[in-house]
């Protein structure tokens, strides 16, 4: 081999790396060192065979402890068999076995060296030239490992061996590096391809974030959020499972959220944790819950497709969604305390309106309308409990034909309600079979509220409002409907005390008969609306004798025998009030004096048999039609007046009309 013979090529050694690959945090490992060494040492020997140098010898790699780590020995050379085995792979070149040789003294001096022909002690290398030269391996700024190259080769009057080994030790050491540099190179490139990644992830992030926290509407934050998701992973597939109380309104569909299902996602939502379920085909399950600061919220249910997640990516979604959770959050308060106004304002009004009504089915009737529209029910219905006759009516409802249906006090879940006396709400009639409703099963509704109308703590009624969507009503329906019911309770309670008021002013204590002024008012209405009429007066005979005689409370009595005989006597739309101590009078709509007459004698007849100890009545009647000249309730009373004395003045126990 001459020196024409032995191309290097210049360009391809590496006297100093120029990259820094310290931010590479791994040392090389002695594996991975030697495979770049045996790969390194391969595409060596093959540049020597390709560029057709001829070699008589062979080549080698050792370590610095003297061991072979690969050796070549080129085919058309033939050698001593001594030397065979100490060319295996493995071998140590023991310095007390193979004496003074060029391995041995690069490994003392590190530098090349040469040992020549008779030099060696080692008898079989005595034919040969040994030489070997020192590579420092460089990866790192730190590392000095270094590697031999070494040859045996046959002399060779033609060729500098100084210069070939030199050259060829340079190639083996670019070859080597190049190598090294070129995995460096890779893993850099992964690096900051990782870094650049997260860089990106982190940005987005920030802006995701910075847009979520400026948004007031939950449901827009949520529905923006799934879409960034599928934005920034379009190969997944994304769910979100809301609790309950978070039902979007408009813009985002919610999956009734079964807990039990899936119990990833029941942990995700009970331990505010992200769960990820490895699925088979390299799929992924990724459960993450949209956290708040105060509560979780619902779970975003991520399904990859034939990939799977870092633990950075994993990290990545979920703060994405504790981002969303917290976003969703403040919309939630901000929401609640708007709500909470809303609801404030609207108690306000409804206790206003229900203060000024003191008419009760008038009540129940803007109860049940407004009601029904607060909470976007499908129907509604108040029921009136009926205590004597143990049944419960419903008084106001906009389901047809079933005002004034009349139950049993315990049906359906008016019945109870009024057991418990407490509200209920009922998410799915269709799966909960054990109370059966009319109302229910009419309106085909499928979610119910209900409040107790409680009046002096007793259940009065039952409010129920009715949607034929399953899960229709949220908590704060319930608690909403609870509250207006007390202020229902009051006002019912109110207009019950002004109707017993009211009932009390215009009845006579005693007799219960009404009390003369409403005669009076009802009959001067009826004066004005009626063509004609009568009116009875009667005045119990000889009272004072009876007093006299049994006293003042047996008095009393017997003038309570004689209202009752009245009252049997009359229809309900005739008038018998108390007009003074002992006379009653009784006014008759639409009669004529005969009518009055019968009456008043049946009156009479029944007082005088029917009162013990016997009392007889004397009765004075009038009448009016429109052909009278005077109309008016004093005339009346003052013609029945004069009638009544025309009685007694004829002997008492009678009647007289006044013509
Ligand atoms: P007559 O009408 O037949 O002429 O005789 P009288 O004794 O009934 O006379 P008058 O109608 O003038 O007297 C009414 C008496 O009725 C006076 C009073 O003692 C009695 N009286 C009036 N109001 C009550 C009452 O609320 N309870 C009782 N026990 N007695 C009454
Ligand atoms: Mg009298
Ligand atoms: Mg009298």
């Amino acid at each position: 081999m001459n020196s024409n013979q032995c191309k290097i090529k210049k360009d391809s050694v590496h006297t100093s790396h120029q990259w820094d690959y310290s931010i590479i945090n791994e040392n090389m490992n002695d594996q991975l060192l030697n495979q770049f060494i045996t790969k390194s040492f391969k595409e060596f020997i093959n540049q020597i065979i390709t560029e057709s140098l001829k070699v008589q010898g062979a080549f080698f790699i050792a370590d610095m402890n003297g061991k072979l780590l690969e050796s070549h020995v080129f085919s058309d050379w033939v050698y001593t068999n001594k030397l065979n085995f100490i060319l295996e792979p493995d071998v140590v070149w023991d310095k007390s076995e193979l004496g003074v040789n060029a391995l041995n003294k690069c490994i003392s001096h590190l530098e090349l060296s040469m040992v020549y022909l008779e030099e060696h002690t080692y008898e079989p290398f005595k034919k040969y030239i040994t030489s070997a030269v020192p590579i420092p391996i460089v990866f790192s700024v730190v590392n000095n490992q270094k590697v031999v190259l070494g040859a045996i080769l046959e002399q060779d009057e033609n060729m500098n061996e100084l210069f070939v080994i030199k050259s060829l030790g340079m190639s083996f050491q670019s070859i080597l590096h190049k190598n090294i540099e070129a995995h460096l190179n890779f893993k850099l490139y992964t690096e900051n391809l990782k870094i650049s990644k997260e860089h990106k992830l982190k940005e987005q992030l920030y802006q995701i974030n910075k847009n979520l926290q400026s948004k007031l509407d939950g449901d827009l934050i949520l529905s923006e959020v799934i879409q960034k998701i599928k934005d920034i992973y379009p190969r997944c597939e994304v769910q979100l499972f809301l609790s309950l109380d978070n039902k979007p309104n408009t813009s985002l569909k919610s999956i009734s959220f079964d807990v039990n299902e899936d119990p990833y996602c029941k942990r995700a939502f009970m331990e505010g944790e992200i769960q990820v379920q490895r699925l088979e085909s390299d799929n992924q399950l990724i459960s993450v819950p949209l956290r708040g600061l105060q509560a979780v919220y619902g779970v975003f249910r991520i399904q990859t497709n034939l990939e799977v997640f870092c633990d950075k990516e994993i990290n990545f979604v979920s703060m994405l969604a504790d981002s969303a959770g917290v976003a969703f959050e403040n919309a939630k308060l901000l929401e609640q305390s708007n709500s909470l106004i809303g609801e404030l304002r609207l108690i306000n009004d409804i206790t206003r309106r229900l203060n000024k009504s003191l008419n009760l089915y008038e009540l129940f009737d803007y109860i049940s309308n407004e009601l029904i529209n607060i909470f976007n029910a499908d129907f509604g219905c108040i029921l009136e409990f009926n205590k004597e006759k143990n049944q419960i009516i419903i008084k106001s409802s906009n389901i047809p034909n079933l005002t004034n249906d009349v139950f049993s006090i315990n049906y359906g879940f008016s019945g109870v309600v009024n057991q418990t006396k407490e509200g209920l709400i009922v998410q799915d009639y269709n799966t909960d079979p054990s109370v059966s409703s009319k109302v229910m099963e009419i309106t085909k509704s499928r979610s119910l509220i209900a409040s107790p109308i409680l009046v002096n703590d007793e259940v009065s009624g039952v409010v129920m409002f009715t949607n034929q969507m399953p899960n229709f009503f949220t908590y704060d329906n319930f608690r909403m409907l609870q509250i207006l019911s007390t202020h229902i309770g009051l006002a019912m309670s109110n207009a019950m005390l002004h109707d017993e008021m009211n009932r009390m002013v215009i009845t006579d204590n005693l007799t219960g008969l009404y009390a003369r002024h409403y005669l009076d008012e009802q009959v001067t209405k009826m004066l004005i609306d009626h063509h004609y009429g009568s009116l009875i007066l009667f005045d119990i005979d000889f009272f004072k004798k009876v007093n006299d005689q049994y006293g003042h409370q047996l008095g009393d009595k017997i003038l309570k025998q004689v209202s009752k005989i009245i009252q049997s006597c009359i229809r309900d739309s005739d008038i018998a009030a108390r007009w003074g101590g002992e006379e009653i009078a009784v006014y008759i709509p639409e009669a004529k004096v005969e009518q009055a007459i019968k009456i008043a004698e049946r009156i009479r007849n029944r007082v005088y048999n029917e009162t013990n100890p016997r009392v007889s009545v004397s009765c004075g009647i009038s009448d009016w039609s429109l052909d009278d000249k005077i109309i008016g309730v004093e005339n009346l009373i003052y013609k029945a007046d004069m009638a009544l004395y025309e009685a007694k003045k004829l002997g008492r126990n009678q009647i007289q009309v006044n013509e």
